[in-house]
């Protein structure tokens, strides 16, 4: 097997260090390949994971905020995937990774968040 050495200097000026790593060919090449692809699949977990955030609601008057969190009990996330603001009929998307609105519920309103108001829409 090949062996290659590979300095870990790279100031210009500084000496080779004896102490230098010494890899194979593969394991340098397997380096130079995966780490940018590495980079780009995190890119894309993270794009495609992204939730909208509807926590903004510092627009709505006193009762709104009131009737929002603590009578409707509106949360961002619904732990039951049967409840989902998305299949609510008084739920009115904005697109698929953004806030819609409620008709009950003022504020922006997270697909996949819930309450206690959720009515399943029909049909
Ligand atoms: S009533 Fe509740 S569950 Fe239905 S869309 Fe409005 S906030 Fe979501």
């Amino acid at each position: 097997m090949t062996h290659i050495r590979i300095s870990s200097s790279s100031a210009v000026g500084e000496r080779e260090r004896p102490e230098a790593a010494t890899i194979t060919r593969r394991a340098a090449l397997l380096r130079v390949v995966t780490l940018p692809l590495a980079a780009v699949i995190s890119a894309e977990l993270v794009a495609c994971s992204k939730q909208p955030q509807c926590t903004d609601v510092s627009g709505l008057s006193p009762d709104d905020a009131r009737l929002r969190t603590e009578i409707a009990a509106y949360v961002e996330q619904s732990p039951d995937p049967a409840k989902l603001c998305a299949g609510c009929m008084h739920f009115t998307s904005a697109g698929d990774k953004a806030c819609g609105s409620c008709k009950v519920v003022k504020g922006p309103i997270n697909p996949g968040g819930t309450c206690k108001l959720f009515a399943a829409k029909q049909g």
